[in-house]
């Protein structure tokens, strides 16, 4: 068994202030998730206890779940807490399954729903106050895109089918086998990474509209001084502060060591991983930053936070496909 929060009680009282906080939260000033009207009221509950909603706009019920990871789940909320938990360590399906008493196939559902939410959630990051900004590479693993069924059509290039070195030759370069990561962290926390584009050239002035939103609050920017990162904050109004690639030392207040810890957290993963997987990379880069997050964060307003993102993943897209077992082996 792993070595991880065992103390039953301790997690069951923090599920009870995560559903409490939940509850008022969603009944107090519930957005409709279907069609964004705020003339939503209560409308009793639901067999299960849950309270139903209803929008007056678009005349429909749900829970206070809907559009999120719990939407539908016949899951009690303390078993998602322990795989919200457990999937903050880099621990594979099966111990993942272990640890929270489900089914490897409900496992692989629940990674997946959390890690869709946790990206949806990357698109509406906004940094404030002192921020860093530096980009890295990572390599894409193609594991799990060999069935037929599966053929992802966005893919640089085939998949390797005997190893990687040995088939190199075959399709050329490796110039596609990389892909640039944008990263970005303000001194709150809040963390940005996305992927900047497939191969191994560096950014240029596509800075500007990868950041741009993401920044829009930063009044200070530390950088390694690249001449993108200087326009771009002349552009927005924003101090910048230049420092070298891979220098430690701080000015007063000011340096890029946190976006530093995040690159070697990414390098810590692609490593263990041999890469990134090429179907989910931002759903990935999402679980990274997560993971980095719940290292600092309160968990528990993190995971009520969490648990309010907006999930579009649904588990009927899935049902009668290979998609399963082809998955299962990844991390
Ligand atoms: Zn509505």
């Amino acid at each position: 068994m792993l070595q991880y929060i065992k103390d039953n009680k301790l997690i069951n009282d923090y599920t009870s202030i995560i559903l409490e906080a939940l509850e008022y939260k969603y009944s107090d000033s519930f957005i409709c998730p279907i069609c964004g009207s705020s003339h939503v009221t209560k409308n009793g509950h639901y067999k299960n206890g849950l309270q139903r909603l209803y929008c007056h706009e678009c005349q429909k019920s749900f829970s206070i779940y809907k559009g999120t990871i719990l939407e539908g789940t016949k899951l009690p909320i303390v078993t998602w807490f322990k795989y919200l938990l457990i999937m903050s360590k880099d621990e594979d399906l099966r111990d993942c399954a272990q640890y929270a008493g489900v089914s490897l196939k409900t496992s692989f559902y629940m990674r997946h729903k959390i890690m869709n939410a946790l990206a949806n959630e990357m698109n509406t990051v906004k940094l404030e106050g002192i921020a860093e900004i530096d980009e890295t590479n990572a390599y894409i693993s193609y594991s799990g895109n060999f069935k037929k069924q599966n053929t992802n059509k966005e893919l640089p290039r085939k998949s390797y089918q005997r190893g990687r070195k040995s088939m190199k030759h075959k399709y050329g370069s490796s110039y596609t086998d990389k892909i640039q990561i944008a990263c970005a962290v303000d001194r709150k926390g809040n963390i940005f990474l996305k992927v900047a584009k497939i191969g191994t050239t560096t950014l240029g002035e596509e800075v500007k509209s990868i950041y741009g939103e993401v920044i829009e609050g930063v009044s200070d920017l530390c950088t390694d001084g690249f001449y993108a990162y200087r326009n771009l904050c002349k552009e927005k109004g924003i101090k910048h502060h230049a420092f070298k690639n891979g220098d430690k030392r701080k000015r007063g207040i000011y340096h890029i060591n946190h976006v530093n810890y995040i690159h070697s957290q990414i390098a810590k993963y692609t490593i263990k991983h041999n890469g990134i997987s090429s179907k989910y990379l931002d759903e990935y880069l999402a679980l990274i930053a997560y993971r980095i997050k719940c290292k600092n964060s309160d968990i528990k307003t993190f995971f009520t936070d969490l648990f309010q993102c907006h999930c579009t993943f649904r588990r009927s897209q899935y049902i009668g496909t290979d998609f399963i077992t082809d998955n299962i082996s990844m991390g």
